[in-house]
Order: C-alpha cells, then structure tokens, then sequence
C-alpha cells in the first residue's frame, strides 16, 4: 500500500482533505461581544449587542428567553459585525440565554451544490442586580486623591509586561516607558490614604490600552497614562485586568474610600478592536486630510464663530493616534453610553470624570450623564473643562446663562480657581492680582448652577507641580493647602504633593509623573511610612493629614456657607459656616507680619470673642487686632 503514494502524494491528499473539511466545517466564529453581560431591572430596559465575528451579516439570528424581546438585527457596512437591539421586561428571569446564530452555506461537491447551515450558540449572562456598594457619588465633605496607576505602586511585577500586547515593553529608567504600578499596589496603600484624611481616589484611566509607542517628540512613549482605549470592557492586563479592579472598588468601598472613574468618551486609541475592523466609515469623524482639534472652546460657544471652526474643535482628531468618534452615529453612541452604566453596575464605581469634555458633541454628554444620573441618582459627574474664564467654564456645566445649549453636567475640573489661586499665591497683590484673583474668580459663582460640585485642585497630571510652581517655598505651600481644603467644593490633592513631589513639565509632562518613592521593588526610599520621609516631607505630610482630618469631621467646612470679605492690604479674610461652628480663614499674603483690625468682620463675627487655631492650637482674642505672621494662612474656629 505504502508503494502506492509518495510523500508528496500524502501531503497532497491531506491538504485536499483538509480544504474539503474546511468548506465543510466553516463554523461561525464569534470574537467579540459587548457588553459582556447585562441586568434584569435596569431603568432603561433596552440593551444593544455588538458581536463581531466573520461574515455575520449573513446570520439569523433567534433568541428565545421569556421576558426579553429581539427587536431588530441591524447590519452595518462590515458584514463581519451583528448589531442587537433586545428589550429586557422588568419580570424578565436572570440567568443565561442563547443567541442562536445560524448561518447557511453552499458547498460544491463536484457538480452538485448543497446548502449546509452552520449554527453558533452564544451564551449571554442577565444578572440580577445587587445592592452592593456603588455610585455613592462624591461631594465637598470628599478629599480626592488623584494618581496615576503606572506611577504609583507595583503590586504585581508579574504583570508588567507581555509579549502579545502591541507595547511590549516596561523600564522605569525610561521616563516615558510604562513603569509596571498596578491596582494591587493601590490596594497595598489603603491604608495609606486614610491616614492622610483621603476619602476618594481618582485613578487615571484603567481601561485596556493595547496602544503601539508612539513618536511624539523624537522619542517613543507608551500609552502609560491610560487615554487611548482600545476595548473598553477590559481593563488593561497591566494594571491587573477587571478582577483587580473589580477588586480595588471593593476594597476601598470596606474601608470608607469611594472610586472615581476617569472615562473619555471624545476618543479611542487608534488600536481599538472596533476600529481595526471597523463597523462603517461613519464611526469616526473624517476629514479628507488629517485634522486635529484646535483644542480651542470658544468656536464651541462664541455667537460670532465659523462654523469650520467649531467642526475643527468637536470633529477634529485630538492626536494622529487618538481618532475622534462619531457620537452622533447611534452605535457609537450605544456603545459608549452602556459601558458607563455597565462599569458602575459592574464594578460599583461611585463617581464618573470625563477627560476632554469641550470636545465631546455636548448633546451626546448631555444625554449620557442624563442616563448616569436617572439610573444612580446619587453619582457625581464632572467633566475636564479646560478654559481660562468663568463664562466658558461654566458653559459646559448646569449654569445660570442664557445660552442656546444647555448642559446638565453637574460638576467641573474648577481650572478657574486652580489659576486663581496660583496667581494668589505667586504674584504681588494689586487691583486685580495676587489674592484679589481668588477672591474675584469666586466671585463669579453665580454663574454656576452649584458650585460646591466642582473639584478644586493645585495641580494634575496635566499641570506643572504645585510645589514647584510656587518656588518651593514651604509658606506658599502651606497657604495654598489650606485655601484648597477650607474653599468651597471638592478638594483634590495629587498624588505625592504631600510628601513634597516636585517638578515642572520640563523636558515633558513625564517629570510631573514620576514614581511615588517607595512603590516599587528597589526603591532606596519608601515615603509611605514616616521613617522613610525626611523631616520636611513629614511636615508636610503631618500638615495635610491634620487639616484634612479636621475637614472631614466638620460640615461647616463641606457644606457650611462662604463668606468672603474684600482683600485688603493683602489680607484674604473669609468664613465658612453652618448652625454649628464658624470657621474663619485669613491668608496674610504680606511678606511682613502685619495686624489685623477685626471690625471689618463683624457680621460674621457675631459675638464670638475667641479664634482656635486648629492647625496650631493657640487662642486668639478676637476683641483685638489680630498679629499675623507674614507669608501664612490661619485656620480659626470660633468660640466664646
Ligand atoms: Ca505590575
């Protein structure tokens, strides 16, 4: 028999053979489906599924489930994509259901041609919903933390790296190389940041980015930062993958910390599995040659603007790398309107940040903060709306102005007071300089519909330190701590201002990105502990602690009235009270000691005859000029 077939013979036969079972056995393959799963009970019954396969546009599609109705199997121009719309009846059982797909192919056979039907079974997961801890929100009584995860902690050195993924590389002697932090080191330092009196994290994006290097500048950079979603159901293996996540929330929630999810809804990574095979043209914007955003607002909301401008602006692509979507395309729209509600529902998020607001098609955002907050009233949303006045600022956010667009977003990035307050802290006062700035930017409130839901800050990822922005000098720092966790609104620290992290955004924003000394294996130091911290990082660190720990035992401070009184001579003197208590801030802005005349104040006063100064312990009389130190910001609570 052997004689009968050479090698080649064998090798032939099998091939054919093998073509034959191909046509034969060509199954529907199924490699993406999003949502991953979905819940009975949810407000808006309706779900839509995007399965991405090959060829599934020749599919039928059954699904029989009691309670859940398929409503319409819509194709796109990719005959690789299925597009579901189901309806979920409140009485609807949980459990798993199947969608049957099935697919009929001809197979020739010689001459004769048969009609074989190929079938797919998709499981697909309706839980129940739970009242486990989620989309608390967060509000002015919060101190948020904001870090970023590759900078700050390796948990777990085992996931650094890996090989299948587009950037596969990890070296923190690189400033612009990922640097291996995960969630398991966020979680190793719970305790960490409730010593500190943080009661929030905001992380920098979670989400997969499965981004290659990229030239920006001469050298190549990862996609360490977090902004170039590439699935937005995964969060990125790196950082420890959903289970880690999933993880973190549950454990900051054990121990009082709430979650703030960092979501950009403006852009996708370029690498992004619904744009490497993408659905239709229409899912992204397009431009006959490449276009970026201006980055500018005010074609957005100036009477005057073209209408090429302001298409620049929404339509523009942020970066080469970082494609705009469509949000007016219904798909693209559902699919990024469902993942914020799936990540709270899954993962008990409790608050939501939107990166790159003022470029987002703003009745898109109205309508996904609109479905946040009726599916979880309690969640809090504010948006990076970063202008340079109060009008513009305000007019991406529930405002007082009579404008053709009104936005329901509750809450912003406050980059006006963050100005303010530098300006108050780094110039000579004048007219309108120095302390007059912050105490004219708040004057300007009104035009907030609630300002007391924006996020006050020194500096972020974006921004050059505070410390180094206020030339290092221990006074300034301290002044601003203290107008940061007494103003009104939701105070944010950045990670390692405490224990005097410095830098300017000199050569790249990487300096201002550094590791958190002590969070990765090696480090000669370890600031999370006192012993590893010099003796004026722990002043600083003991500083921020005491004042944030105070803050978070007195209301007056969170939702407690403001009453801010004229500078004078370079003296910013205001009140935050409720029923309970009075606290009265004075920022002596001077380089001299000067005294304080306390007439002026006596509106708030009252009959108070006694300042605590809570930082310090000593009394003040308050029937007497006040001596101020030069260059410092008291914090008193008053008494008789
Ligand atoms: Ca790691």
């Amino acid at each position: 028999m052997l004689r009968l077939f050479s090698k080649a013979h064998v090798t032939f036969l099998i091939c054919l053979l093998g073509l034959c079972l191909k046509a034969f056995t060509q199954p529907i393959v199924i490699d993406r489906i999003a949502p991953l799963n979905w819940w009975v009970g949810m407000k808006d019954p309706r779900l839509q599924i995007i399965v991405h396969g090959e060829n599934l546009a020749a599919a039928k599609v059954v699904i029989n489930y009691p309670g859940l109705t398929l409503v319409k199997e819509n194709k796109v121009d990719n005959p690789n994509y299925l597009i579901l719309d189901l309806t979920i009846s409140p009485n609807c059982r949980t459990g798993t259901f199947n969608i049957e797909l099935s697919r009929e192919t001809e197979v020739k056979r010689g001459r004769k041609t048969t009609t074989r039907t190929f079938t797919k079974t998709i499981p697909y997961e309706l839980r129940a919903r739970t009242d486990f801890v989620k989309a608390q929100g967060v509000d002015a009584s919060d101190l948020i933390y904001l870090l970023l995860p590759d900078r700050f902690a390796n948990g777990d050195p085992s996931n650094d790296k890996f090989a299948d993924m587009a950037d596969t590389q990890a070296d923190r002697s690189n400033p612009f190389l990922r640097h291996g932090g995960d969630l398991q080191g966020i979680i190793d330092h719970l305790d960490y940041f409730k010593e500190l009196g943080v009661t929030a994290l905001w992380l920098n994006p979670v989400i997969e980015n499965d981004q290659p290097l990229t030239d920006e500048g001469g050298s190549p950079r990862s996609a360490y930062h977090g902004y170039g979603f590439t699935d937005h159901y995964q969060v990125d293996r790196r950082l420890g993958g959903n289970d880690s996540y999933k993880k973190l929330v549950d454990a900051a929630h054990a121990n009082g910390l709430k979650i703030v999810q960092d979501a950009v809804y403006n852009h996708a990574g370029v690498n992004h599995w619904l744009l490497q095979d993408s659905p239709a043209a229409d899912w992204l914007h397009q431009w006959p040659t490449y276009t970026n955003t201006s980055y500018k607002e005010q074609p957005v909301l100036d009477p005057y603007a073209s209408k090429l401008d302001q298409k620049v602006t929404s339509d523009g692509w942020f970066v080469p790398f970082l494609p705009d979507w469509n949000q007016n395309n219904t798909y693209v729209k559902n699919y990024l309107l469902q993942h914020a509600i799936w990540t709270v529902e899954y993962f008990g998020i409790d608050t939501w940040r939107v990166d790159t607001y003022m470029y987002n098609d703003l009745e898109f955002m109205n309508q996904v903060n609109a479905a946040l907050l009726a599916e979880y009233p309690n969640i809090h949303i504010f948006g990076e709306n970063w202008t340079k006045s109060v009008p513009n600022q305000a007019y991406f956010q529930q405002n007082h102005l009579e404008v053709p667009f009104k936005s329901n977003l509750p809450g912003a990035c406050d980059f006006q007071t963050y100005y303010a307050i530098n300006d108050a802290l780094n110039q000579e006062v004048g007219w309108d300089s120095g302390v007059q700035r912050i105490y004219a930017t708040l004057g300007q409130d009104y035009l907030y519909e609630n300002p007391m839901k924006n996020v006050v800050f020194l500096d972020n990822h974006d921004t050059d330190r505070y410390l180094s922005v206020v030339g290092e000098n221990m006074d300034n720092y301290r002044m601003g701590i203290i107008w940061l966790l007494t103003t009104r609104g939701i105070p944010q620290l950045y990670y390692g201002t405490e224990i005097l992290m410095k830098n300017f955004k000199d050569p790249s924003d990487a300096e201002v990105r550094r590791d958190f000394p002590g969070g990765f294996i090696g480090d000669k130091e370890n600031k999370f502990a006192e012993v590893g911290r010099t003796n004026a990082e722990n002043e600083a660190f003991d500083f921020i602690k005491k004042l944030a720990n105070y803050r978070k035992n007195n209301p007056a401070l969170h939702s407690g009235k403001l009453t801010q009184f004229l500078p004078m001579e370079g003296v910013y003197v205001y009140f935050r009270y409720d029923e309970n208590k009075t606290i009265m801030v004075i920022m002596n802005s001077n380089k001299e000691s000067i005294s304080l005349e306390t007439g002026r104040f006596r509106e708030r006063l009252g009959t108070f005859a006694t300042a605590i100064d809570v930082l310090e312990g000593s009394t003040f009389n308050l029937n007497q000029p006040l001596k101020l130190a030069a260059r410092t910001a008291y914090v008193f609570e008053l008494g008789n």
